[in-house]
């Protein structure tokens, strides 16, 4: 079918205390995956998967904003998924502009690296260029951080070999404060979101772009404060390093503090209604294509690296799509 205005996707969401999965696709392969992903998981638990899918102002470059968001388009025409297509961290107005003109049902405005008063006015203007064109805005409010602002590229492979707990004490330590810091202020909510107009509200609550694995705890306190302040649908970035379950921080050893939770207590309490997701599944294309590499030096043909890649992002996105559902 057609592309879907995700607000018809969050606003039903909401009111049923699950999430939709909001993933970054950067290639063909990786929008097949999401795609059959949902469709498998639709037959699976016997109701519709509905699907967001990504694409970043650097993905449009890197595929060219049309063919991008044209491979979108064709592949949800092609399914009865309902899918929306959303631009991801758009900084730049001219960002906006582009998407609205290649039919994205979504913008993500990302003004958190702007002074506050600036970042209200331009998403403010941002805001009334999309509803013009009946298409929602997510706004970002307080700042997620990414985990390179806090380590080298050298410091993030140590990290990456390290055991869950320990990993966890290392990001804490460094990170910890700063990110608490960055969180949005409950106290500036009802301003910020009346002042922008913005339909979706991606507040920061402690988690942090870019963690390869789910192993780190957000502040499900925060977010609570700030739902109270709110009806909008509240939106999860940095989800591939959250915890994804309280069953998986007992299995991986980490201990909650007091106000942390994992990925489905933000959902089931917090109000989290889009979760993003996309360096997991980035490192899951890799890894497959890398392992299926080893497995072959000498093959030639590229399908038998991508097939494998494809395969084990489906993988991972269905796990998502249960936690989502409730069902993990
Ligand atoms: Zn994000």
């Amino acid at each position: 079918m057609p592309l879907v205005n995700e607000r018809e996707l969050l606003l039903p969401a909401l009111k049923e205390r699950r999430a939709v999965g909001a993933f970054n696709a950067n290639n063909m392969e990786m929008v097949q995956a999401f795609i059959w992903a949902a469709e498998e998981t639709s037959k699976e638990i016997g109701r519709p998967v509905d699907l967001i899918i990504q694409l970043s102002p650097g993905a449009s470059k890197y595929a060219g904003w049309a063919l991008g968001a044209g491979m979108v388009k064709i592949a949800a025409s092609e399914t009865d998924v309902r899918v929306a297509l959303n631009l991801d961290h758009a900084t730049e107005v001219d960002q906006v502009k582009k998407a609205l003109d290649m039919g994205f049902t979504a913008v993500l405005f990302d003004g958190s690296a702007l002074p506050f008063e600036e970042n209200v006015k331009l998403t403010r203007q941002v805001v009334e260029m999309c509803h013009q064109k009946g298409v929602p805005v997510e706004a970002e409010l307080g700042k997620i951080p990414k985990i390179e602002d806090y380590f080298s590229p050298a410091e993030i492979a140590n990290l990456r070999k390290l055991p869950a707990p320990e990993a966890v004490q290392a990001i804490r330590a460094k990170a910890g404060k700063s990110v608490e810091e960055l969180m949005a202020k409950p106290e500036d909510v009802e301003y910020f979101v009346s002042k922008t107009g913005c339909d979706f509200l991606a507040a920061a609550f402690g988690s942090i772009h870019g963690i390869w694995d789910d192993i780190w705890p957000v502040r499900v306190d925060r977010l609570v404060a700030i739902q109270n302040r709110t009806s909008l649908p509240l939106v999860s970035h940095g989800s591939s390093g959250i915890l994804m379950a309280p069953k998986d921080a007992r299995e991986k050893g980490i201990k909650l503090a007091k106000g942390e939770g994992t990925l489905l207590d933000a959902i089931q309490t917090g109000g989290v209604t889009k979760v993003n997701v996309a360096t997991i599944l980035s490192i899951s294309f890799i890894e497959g294509f890398v392992k299926a590499y080893q497995a072959n030096p000498s093959e030639k043909d590229f399908r038998k690296l991508g097939g494998p890649a494809r395969d084990r992002v489906k993988e991972k996105t269905k796990e998502y799509i249960r936690l989502f559902a409730g069902l993990a």
